[in-house]
């Protein structure tokens, strides 16, 4: 008898996952397998698969929390297993919800008295607070309009063009016209003036930023607070403002606590935060507060008994997980205002530290600012012959990940690289990556130039009337015709066009 010198396939014998069939067969793609396979196997071939992804705590791209305490870590695990939605099953956990919708409401000054309940809801993150706060203004602004015998078909909303992808999709999704403020070279937030410009009779909010994904920055929500004040004036509407504080409303509140930007402006109706940025918790979690009871239409909300009060809830799914509530209810109460502000003066401190090293090399231009989110956005002095694109793929055999994008209209000739500064990421990084920054432009320096000369992504065309040059630009999966500022003499010139 010839005996086959492959591992056998009887199980029984096999204690080595390595030495099982299990390692040499291809993992199922596309159907599910027929047959079991040990959950040891199940796991070492998954977690092996894993290890390609890279490590969380080198990508420098995300603003979100990949670092918690294990303390946390163990209540997160604890109650994994419950569903946030059974309300009348996990009582605790609502009423945790509920304080920390109350202890975020009172960071951004809504007007509440010491012991009164705020208007909010936890979310998947600021996406879905987005959509709900969005749908809150939408009903609100056709409510009025109905009760005016005006039409109510044609809402829009004000922005800057360096809104986040999830504006886009509520206005997609909820059809609503997003009137974007154009950036330009050198300005690359929304310019209050030409925001309140843009606001008409159908505008149900002007959206303000505060940390713009771009660069960091904060707009100027007092700045808009106090035109559109004026405008209201004018015209007899009631325009409100939104605060988009997904990065930055858990950073004013503790590095500048004087900066105005919250509901201490009249005109602000409600805001949104990612608990998973700043808010310190892992990816799962935002919020959205209202002003007042007066400011959510109740039409949008639904109520649900638990043990006789009355909870009332506003999210766009059902069911979710509620470890992620927890987490944040265990920050907020461990770190308090006092840890807050040391990790936030951390992160602040690191990221002068890396914005000084890049100072210091003279190859490139700081496009971050000093108040804002703590993040370094930087641009190449001389990209004619190597671009951020490559200096980010390059940083990656260095393990860090390090994003290059293009700026908005009308400042899309402007390539940037981000560094998000979090909790985690200590001096000594910071210190590391500038030297493997410097590295990486030694390497680049003798390497010939890949700058192709033309424009890079997207279709050319030139309208038919005119001379107006047309590219189709790729942003997420979306598709957008856009005009190209000079862009025929760029494509004359032989300088390199990026959009
Ligand atoms: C991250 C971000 C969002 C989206 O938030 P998620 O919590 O990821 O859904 C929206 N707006 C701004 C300004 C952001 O930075």
């Amino acid at each position: 008898m010839v005996l086959s010198h492959a591992a056998s396939d009887s199980d029984a014998s096999v204690h080595s996952t390595f030495a099982s069939r299990y390692v040499r067969t291809s993992l199922p793609r596309f159907k599910m397998p027929e047959n079991s396979i040990p959950k040891e196997a199940a796991y070492q071939i998954i977690n092996d698969e894993l290890m390609l992804d890279g490590n969380p705590r080198l990508n420098l791209a995300s603003f979100v929390t990949t670092w918690m305490e294990p303390e946390c870590d163990k209540l997160i695990m604890a109650s994994i297993n419950k569903n946030y939605v059974d309300m009348d099953e996990y009582p605790v956990t609502t009423e945790l919800q509920n304080r920390c919708v109350n202890m975020i409401a009172h960071l951004f000054n809504a007007p509440l008295g010491e012991t009164e309940t705020a208007v909010g809801v936890g979310t998947v993150g600021s996406s879905e607070a987005i959509m709900l706060a969005g749908l809150a203004f939408k009903r609100k602004w056709q409510n009025k309009r109905k009760a005016e015998g005006k039409p109510f078909d044609k809402p829009n909303i004000v922005t800057g063009a360096n809104v986040q992808v999830c504006w886009e999709k509520f206005a997609r999704y909820f059809e609503v016209e997003l009137k974007e403020v154009k950036l330009s070279e050198g300005y690359y937030v929304m310019d209050p003036e030409k925001a309140v410009e843009m606001v008409d009779e159908n505008t149900i909010c002007v959206a303000a930023i505060l940390g713009s994904t771009l660069n960091g920055e904060f707009e100027d929500v007092k700045l808009l607070n106090d035109l559109l004040v004026q405008k209201n004036k004018e015209t007899g509407w009631d325009t409100p403002i939104h605060v988009d504080a997904a990065s930055g409303g858990f950073i004013a509140p503790f590095l500048y606590p004087e900066l105005e930007w919250d509901f201490r402006l009249p005109l602000v109706k409600s805001i949104n935060v990612s608990g998973h940025k700043y808010g310190l918790v892992y990816a799962g979690i935002g919020w959205v507060v209202w002003r007042n009871k007066e400011d959510l239409p109740d039409e949008l909300i639904f109520h649900i008994n638990y043990l006789g009060a009355d909870q009332p809830t506003f999210t766009l799914n059902f069911s979710k997980g509620s470890s992620q509530v927890i987490a944040q209810y265990y920050q907020l109460i461990r770190l308090g205002h006092e840890g807050y502000r040391n990790v936030m003066e951390n992160c602040r401190e690191n990221m002068i530290v890396l914005r000084e090293g890049l100072e210091k090399t003279e190859r490139f231009n700081i496009v971050s600012k000093d108040v804002g989110v703590p993040l370094v956005a930087f641009s190449l002095k001389d990209n004619s012959s190597h671009t951020e694109f490559e200096v980010s793929d390059m940083l990656r055999r260095y393990g860090w990940i390090l994003p290059a994008y293009t700026m908005p209209p009308d400042a899309q000739d402007i390539t940037v690289l981000r560094v998000v500064i979090r909790e985690d990421f200590s001096r000594t990084l910071a210190e590391r990556l500038v030297i493997d920054i410097e590295n990486v432009m030694r390497e680049l320096d003798e390497l010939p130039s890949r700058v192709i000369h033309k424009i890079s992504i997207g279709e050319v065309k030139s309208e038919a009337n005119g001379d107006k040059l047309m590219v189709t630009v790729k942003k997420g999966d979306m598709e957008k015709p856009r005009e190209v500022s000079n862009g025929l003499k760029k494509l004359v010139s032989d300088k390199p066009v990026f959009c």
